[in-house]
């Protein structure tokens, strides 16, 4: 962090002829972020309260309106305005709210699993005997009746999407399963969990048969247990919804606007959307933290730079760098007037240096 501030008070002063350390505006931005710093206040909310901003997900509609709000809110002050700027669509909306799972033992065993984005829930608390699905597909057709009300446990480890990482194309199996009335598969995932996305590309193609991933230590105590003639009851409560698109999604784009030299321009961004499998604190919510701070700081302390300094949060860029693309795109008679550009993206812990592409 305080290299970063740094950076930005860098920024602000790097043709000026006062040194950093003498510069009265510098000196009140460190003082306020040493006495009232409030990035983990904005980290919290981010990822605890929004929780995984997937691209054309509430979580993400709603904090990037909170992040614009907020910016706005700081700004007024000094002229610094902030605003949401379309940047992309989604054929439809996927949320998600909390997911549980258990072994109904005579003490039962929660269980640590996790669904790709745009993957089905259940329909409420569903409880079935745990399977084993057959290798052969013959066999499958052969037994499967008995895989109504089931559970069932499917080979092969997987973070993505049982019927396709990103168009959703149901297989085989899937919809004889389907048929049969399972209540969703399980496959074994690699722990830390780390879960991608399977994407359904119409409403009238939305998968309906929960595709769950669980952590190995577990199905591999499922699958022994199966494997030697036990009965193994689960429980799964997944809360996963579909809503009509399309879906707008927005980039955040605030501007503190320079005075004498207005038209020369110091950005910084950081992508504001996540993946959903967790909260998006890591990648990229205290990236993200970082950048809306040092806009705060730079509100609070009452700076009136020489040159504008643009804050980009992008929506999209897990998709391909949607975000960045629709603003450059959008912008392109900006950019030659931008100076420098400082991103935060990638790793949590402290600020430790900052990389120069080669460009
Ligand atoms: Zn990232």
């Amino acid at each position: 962090m305080k290299k970063f501030l740094v950076a930005i008070v860098f920024g602000i002063s790097i043709y000026n002829s006062a040194s950093i350390a003498q510069d009265a505006t510098a000196l009140r931005i460190i003082a306020i972020g040493k006495s009232d710093p409030q990035v983990m206040q904005h980290l919290d909310v981010l990822s605890n309260r929004f929780g995984g901003r997937t691209t054309g997900s509430d979580a993400y509609t709603h904090a990037a309106a909170w992040v614009t709000n907020q910016l706005n809110h700081w700004g007024k002050p000094v002229g610094m305005t902030a605003e949401l700027e379309i940047a992309g669509q989604m054929s439809l909306g996927f949320n998600r709210g909390p997911w549980f799972g258990r072994i109904l033992d005579a003490s039962p065993v929660t269980l640590n699993f996790a669904t790709p984005s745009y993957s089905s829930g259940t329909k409420g608390v569903q409880a079935g005997t745990e399977m084993m699905v057959p290798v052969t597909q013959t066999e499958l057709e052969l037994r499967i009746k008995e895989f109504k009300g089931a559970w069932v446990l499917i080979p092969g480890e997987s973070a993505g999407g049982r019927d396709g990482e990103l168009i959703y194309k149901t297989k085989t199996m899937t919809q004889k399963l389907i048929e049969a009335g399972a209540l969703g598969t399980i496959q074994s995932a690699e722990e830390p969990l780390h879960i991608s996305t399977s994407a359904p590309t119409h409403w009238e193609n939305l998968p309906t048969l929960p595709d769950i991933k669980l952590a190995a230590t577990q199905y591999q105590a499922i699958q022994k247990r199966l494997q030697q003639g036990e009965k193994v009851v689960l429980e799964f409560d997944i809360r996963n919804w579909f809503y009509p698109g399309p879906v707008n999604y927005h980039n955040v784009v605030a501007t503190l606007p320079g005075a004498d030299l207005a038209d020369q321009i110091i950005v910084l961004g950081a992508h504001l959307n996540s993946f959903d499998g967790g909260t998006g604190a890591a990648d990229n919510g205290a990236g993200f933290a970082t950048v809306m701070e040092a806009m705060r700081l730079l509100a609070q302390a009452g700076v009136k730079p020489r040159r504008s300094i643009v804050m980009l949060g992008f929506a999209g860029e897990e998709l391909g760098l949607k975000g960045a693309e629709a603003y450059t795109a959008s912008h392109s008679k900006d950019l030659p007037k931008i100076l420098m550009m400082l991103n935060r993206d990638s790793a949590p812990g402290a600020i430790t240096g900052i990389t120069i592409p080669n460009m």
